[in-house]
């Protein structure tokens, strides 16, 4: 075979190795387990403060207030991400201090 052609062998048997690894790359990372290892969670978007650049400056007493998630709501989503592998929260607002139940264990 002339050195044309096992170049050509060379190029072709090397596109398709490629392509091999490539796809096994991707199958590889598809098979890892897809884990929420953190969540971050607003419980109020209520505050206290007015702060001038924020977007969530909603008055303490306002009519927001009973649309936001009961504590057994929330403890739900808590209790489902743990089960799903969240081990981490952050916990934002608002002022989330504003609500009663802060406090409770969550
Ligand atoms: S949520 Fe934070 S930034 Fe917004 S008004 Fe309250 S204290 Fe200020």
């Amino acid at each position: 075979m002339e050195l044309v052609s096992w170049l050509l062998v060379i190029s072709i048997v090397s596109y398709f190795l490629d392509m091999a690894e490539e796809y096994l790359e991707k199958v590889k990372i598809n098979n890892l387990p897809r884990l929420p290892l953190e969540g971050s969670i607003d419980l109020t978007y209520r505050c206290n403060n007015n702060c001038r650049h924020c977007w969530l400056r909603i008055p303490p007493e306002s009519q927001e207030k009973k649309d936001e998630l009961s504590f057994e709501e929330i403890k739900g989503v808590v209790d489902e991400a743990k089960a799903m592998g969240c081990r981490k929260w952050s916990i934002s607002g608002g002022e989330p201090m504003l609500r009663p139940d802060f406090f409770r264990d969550i």
